[in-house]
């Protein structure tokens, strides 16, 4: 399969090293006409408002927003889930894909200097627990419809499905655990 993560701004490689340890062949997307010829779109981590600014400017966001309501699977991470969140808090107004009805609270986990890991359980993966690095981590504040939550922190969710849509608050691709990268490839795409 031919997966993309969108290469505009962000921690892109480790996700493209994720495809690739998996078997399957990793696209670097920039162009909208990229879009067409993938299977499932990883958004990166990063920073929201500069992906905002670089995808409307590269011609990436409105393509991806008709895709989105369309069926396309995408997993969002850290600022990739805010780019999907359907309300954004305490922040002046920024623009969304709208595709995951949750609201989240940018940087709600705390600044750079309060980044943390933690063992996660995860059900859908059973043992060992993975390992979750949060950085400057969206926190998802209230869910707006039955969302899949498929793992929580402090009761909140952190990691979630909505039909084609995955998301989580931290970085699995910082890790050399591929079991989410997996799961994204097998229950969402397939
Ligand atoms: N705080 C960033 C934002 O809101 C996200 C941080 C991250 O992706 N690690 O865009």
């Amino acid at each position: 399969m031919k997966i993309g993560v969108l290469g505009i701004q962000g921690d892109i490689q480790e996700h493209l090293r994720m495809i690739e340890k998996l078997g399957h062949e990793a696209v670097w997307v920039k162009r909208p006409e990229q879009l067409k010829e993938l299977s499932g779109l990883i958004m990166p981590g990063g920073e929201s408002t500069t992906m905002i600014k670089l995808m409307k400017r590269f011609g990436v966001w409105e393509p991806l927003y008709q895709m989105l309501q369309n069926g396309f699977p995408v997993y969002g991470t850290c600022a990739g889930l805010v780019l999907l969140a359907s309300e954004i808090e305490n922040y002046p107004e920024q623009d969304s894909l709208s595709a995951l009805p949750v609201k989240v609270e940018r940087n709600g986990y705390g600044r750079q200097v309060n980044s943390f890991e933690v063992e996660l359980v995860i059900p859908v993966l059973g043992e060992p627990q993975f390992n979750a690095v949060f950085i400057r981590a969206p926190i998802i504040v209230e869910c707006k419809d039955s969302l899949e939550v498929l793992a929580t922190y402090n009761d909140d969710p952190v990691l979630v499905r909505y039909g084609n849509i995955m998301a989580s608050s931290f970085h699995p691709e910082l890790t050399n655990d591929t079991r989410i990268h997996e799961y994204f490839i097998k229950e969402v795409i397939e």
